[in-house]
C-alpha cells in the first residue's frame, strides 16, 4: 500500500478544524474493525477519525508504505510500472485507493474575482480566524458549503451563501438518525447497475448534513434562521459584480419536493418491510423558506463582500495514470471498480458499486467484490 502523506491523510491535510463526520459513530466502520465506544449515535471529531483510522492499519497490520507519493503508472508488458518518489515497483494488478476528493472544484470565472476579495476553498479553509474580517460569499450549499457558512455566521461575519441544485435532509427522521434510514431502508445499499441514471447518481450534490452533538438539522431554514442571506446560484462575474440565477422557488420547491419522496418511500418501507425496531410517527418538514427579493447581483467591489468560500464540490486526480482509462472530463472509467485496462482496479468513488461507496462504511462490501475480482484474475492469468 503507497500512501504520499501518512495513513488517514486526507482527514489530517485536507479538512477544516472544526469538522465531524456527518455519518454516526456506529457507521464509521471498517472491515473487521468498528466504533467501540459509548456514543454510537454521536459524530467523529477529526481527531477521532485520525485515530480511528490509524487503529485500523495498526490492526489490520496493513503493510503501509508512507511517503510514497506515485507519479506515474503505465502498462509494461503483462504488468503495470508503477513510479513513485521512494523507486519504482512492477505489479501485476493495481487498485487505484487514491480518493475522489484530491482537488477543489471551482469555476472558472473565479478568475474574474476582483483581487482585493480573497479567495479560498472547502479543501484549504481552516477557521473563520483565518480569512479577514467582514462579509464573507460561501458559493455551494452542499455539506461543506452549510457546515461553512454556518460557522462563519456563528463567528460574527455577514454571510451570504449561493445556492444551487441541493439534497436536503433532516438529521433525525421519526426518532431515528437520517443516515440510519439511507441503510435500513436499503437506498444506501442500492446497486449501481440498479440505478436509471449512474452518470446523474455519480454527480449527486452531498446531503446537507452536519454531525453536531445536539443532533441538529442544518438545512437552508437553518442557515436563514441564522442571518445567513441566501441568493442563487453565482452564474458569473462581470465587472467585477456577482451575478445569482434566479429562480431560487424553484430550487428549493424541487430540493423540497425530492424530500418528501425519500421520507415517503421510508414509511412505505417502514410499513411493509417488517421491520420491529421502534420508530416515532411519521413526521414532515415545513418547505423551504424562499427569501422576499433574493439579491441577483452583488458588487464584489464595494467592500461588503471581503472573502469568497469556494464549496463547489471537489475531483479525483488521476494525471498520474499512463493509462488510457481517464475520460475527457477527468473521470476514471470503471465498471463497479473494474477498469478497462487488466489487472486495474479502483476503490472509493461516488456509486462505485452502491450508493454508499465513497463513505467509510461503504468501503467493505465495494472492498470485498473488487478483491475477490482481482483475486479471480490473478489466478486465471497464471
Ligand atoms: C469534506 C469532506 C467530508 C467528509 N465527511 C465524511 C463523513 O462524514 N463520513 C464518511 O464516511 N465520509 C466522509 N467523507 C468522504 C471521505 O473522504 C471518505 O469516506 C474516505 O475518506 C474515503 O477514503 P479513501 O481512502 O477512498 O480516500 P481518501 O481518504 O481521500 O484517501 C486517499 C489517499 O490516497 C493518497 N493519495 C492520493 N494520490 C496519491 C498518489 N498519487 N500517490 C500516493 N498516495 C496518494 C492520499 O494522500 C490519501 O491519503 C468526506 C469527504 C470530504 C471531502
Amino acid at each position: 500500500m503507497l500512501e504520499r502523506g501518512e495513513v488517514a491523510n486526507s482527514w489530517r491535510r485536507e479538512r477544516w478544524d472544526s469538522l465531524r463526520l456527518l455519518t454516526p459513530n456506529w457507521q464509521s466502520r471498517l472491515p473487521g474493525y468498528e466504533y467501540q465506544g459509548s456514543d454510537p449515535d454521536g459524530y467523529m471529531s477529526l481527531t477521532d477519525v485520525t485515530e480511528f483510522i490509524d487503529g485500523f492499519a495498526a490492526a489490520s497490520g496493513a503493510p503501509v508504505r508512507t511517503g510514497a507519493n506515485v507519479t506515474s503508472l503505465r502498462r509494461a508488458g503483462d504488468a503495470y510500472r508503477v513510479t513513485t518518489s521512494l523507486g519504482e515497483i512492477r505489479s501485476r494488478a493495481v487498485v487505484i485507493a487514491t480518493g475522489a476528493c484530491n482537488q477543489p472544484a471551482v469555476p472558472r470565472f473565479a478568475a474574474e474575482v476582483p483581487a482585493s476579495v480573497d479567495q479560498v476553498t472547502a479543501w484549504d479553509y481552516r477557521d473563520p480566524g483565518k480569512l479577514p474580517d467582514g462579509g464573507v460569499l460561501v458559493v455551494g450549499a452542499s455539506a461543506s458549503g452549510v457546515q461553512l457558512a454556518a460557522e462563519l455566521a456563528k463567528s460574527g461575519r455577514p454571510v451570504t451563501l449561493a445556492v444551487g441544485e441541493h439534497v436536503r435532509m433532516p438529521r433525525t427522521y421519526r426518532g431515528r438518525d437520517i443516515l440510519w434510514w439511507m441503510d435500513f431502508s436499503g437506498v444506501w445499499d442500492q446497486r449501481h447497475d440498479e440505478i436509471d441514471d449512474l452518470d446523474r447518481a455519480r454527480r449527486l450534490p452531498s446531503p446537507q448534513l452536519v454531525g453536531t452533538p445536539e443532533r441538529a438539522t442544518l438545512d437552508l431554514n437553518a442557515l436563514t434562521a441564522m442571518g445567513v442571506e441566501l441568493v442563487g446560484r453565482w452564474a458569473a462575474v462581470r465587472d467585477g459584480r456577482a451575478l445569482f440565477s434566479g429562480g431560487l422557488r424553484n430550487v428549493f420547491a424541487l430540493a423540497d419536493l425530492k424530500l418528501e419522496r425519500l421520507l415517503d418511500g421510508f414509511d412505505e418501507w417502514h410499513q411493509t418491510s417488517g421491520c420491529d425496531l421502534e420508530v416515532g410517527p411519521p413526521e414532515r418538514f415545513a418547505p423551504t423558506r424562499v427569501p422576499q427579493a433574493a439579491r441577483l447581483q452583488l458588487d464584489l467591489r464595494g467592500g461588503e463582500i471581503r472573502s469568497v468560500v469556494w464549496a463547489t464540490g471537489y475531483r479525483p486526480d488521476h494525471q498520474w495514470l499512463d493509462v488510457p482509462v481517464v475520460d475527457a472530463k477527468g473521470q476514471l472509467q470503471h465498471e463497479g471498480g473494474v477498469v478497462a485496462s487488466p489487472g486495474l482496479y479502483a476503490l472509493g468513488l461516488p456509486v462505485l458499486r452502491r450508493r454508499k461507496s465513497t463513505f467509510i462504511y461503504g468501503i467493505e462490501d465495494d472492498a470485498r467484490a473488487v478483491t475477490d475480482h482481482l483475486a479471480g484474475y490473478l489466478t486465471a492469468d497464471r
